[in-house]
Parts: C-alpha cells; sequence; structure tokens
C-alpha cells in the first residue's frame, strides 16, 4: 500500500532525529524548515544547516519557507513580555503551523505535524488544537515514550549542534 505524504514542520535538527525514526515506516517523510520565529539570522542559519545535516544523514527530503523575522516580530507584537509558555508562544505555534498547513496542502501532503511536540517545554494540547485549527493535522505527541531523550541521544549520535535556548530574541534574554 502507498505511504501517506506527510509535511514535517521541523523546529531544529535534533528534535527531528527521532521523529523520523518512529514515522517513516507509515509515512512518507518530507521535512519543513519553516522558523521565522528565529533569531538572530546566524542563529536561524545554524540550526537550518544541522537540518540540512540530518535531512541528509536520513535521506530525507527537505524544504526552507523563506526566513521573515520582521514579519514574525509583527504578527506576536504587543506579547514580546510574556514569559515563555504563555501567549506568544501560542501566537508563535500558530504562525509556523499556518505556513506548514498551507504549504501541506499547496503540494498534496495528505498530512502535516510538527516536531514542537517533542520538547517538554511545550504543551502538545496547545499544540493539537492549533494545528487542527489550520489544517489536516495529524496529532502525534512525539515526546511519549522518551521522545525527548531518545533525541538528544541521536543528536549525539549524529553529531548535531543543540541549542540552549527556544528561538526568538525573547526566549534568549529569558534564558
Ligand atoms: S519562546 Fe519559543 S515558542 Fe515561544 S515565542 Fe519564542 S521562539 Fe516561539
Amino acid at each position: 500500500m502507498e505511504k501517506k505524504k506527510l509535511l514535517l514542520h521541523v523546529c531544529c535538527g535534533p528534535c527531528a532525529t527521532h521523529p523520523i525514526k518512529m514515522l517513516r515506516d507509515e509515512y512518507d517523510i518530507t521535512l519543513f524548515f519553516a522558523n521565522s520565529n528565529i533569531s538572530p539570522e546566524a542563529e536561524y542559519k545554524k540550526r537550518l544547516s544541522e537540518a540540512e545535516k540530518l535531512a541528509t544523514i536520513c535521506e530525507v527530503p527537505l524544504k526552507e519557507e523563506t526566513y521573515n523575522h520582521n514579519e514574525w516580530l509583527l504578527w506576536i507584537a504587543g506579547l514580546e513580555k510574556e514569559p515563555e509558555g504563555g501567549e506568544r508562544c501560542k501566537k508563535c505555534f500558530e504562525y509556523n503551523l499556518g505556513i506548514s498547513a498551507k504549504y501541506a496542502v499547496n503540494n498534496n501532503f495528505d498530512l502535516f505535524t510538527t516536531t514542537l511536540t517533542v520538547s517538554p517545554h511545550k504543551s502538545s494540547k496547545i499544540i493539537f488544537e492549533i494545528g487542527e485549527k489550520v489544517g489536516p493535522f495529524l496529532a502525534v505527541d512525539l515526546k511519549k515514550k522518551n521522545g525527548y531523550r531518545k533525541g538528544v541521544e541521536l543528536s549525539k549520535i549524529y553529531g548535531l549542534y543543540r541549542q540552549n535556548y527556544c528561538g526568538c530574541e525573547f526566549s534568549l534574554a529569558e534564558k
């Protein structure tokens, strides 16, 4: 039977390691790097390059969305002072998941999902609610069954850079 086409939004290379292993038997996976939340741009490029490295190791295609941090800043305007895990992060998920859903629909994917659920700091329930609102979302909780720890181990094996802050300048300042 032909596998369903799944667009996997990847927030960074390390978070995508274990999900690729988990999902590739059942789905035909394409990675999607859409992360205009990341600042500064040098950090964005570093995370993109690690995601590309992972795509090469795992032999899966990777597509990149145009980086537009100014547009993302306008999207979350007024929520800059929110703590990590608050309303700014919900808007941030909406931004990246909305772009991913649009790409999935326009490019004939059956489903899309995101590696954002790998993080123990991010609510999978909130991510599911947003994903299901914006498009054909596959609600899979990638932090389950030690998903985060397995990702850390695989990242070491693959020699991937692991960042120490979520992504935006506000999370960098909070750290
Ligand atoms: S802390 Fe992370 S999830 Fe929250 S707004 Fe910043 S980049 Fe997005």
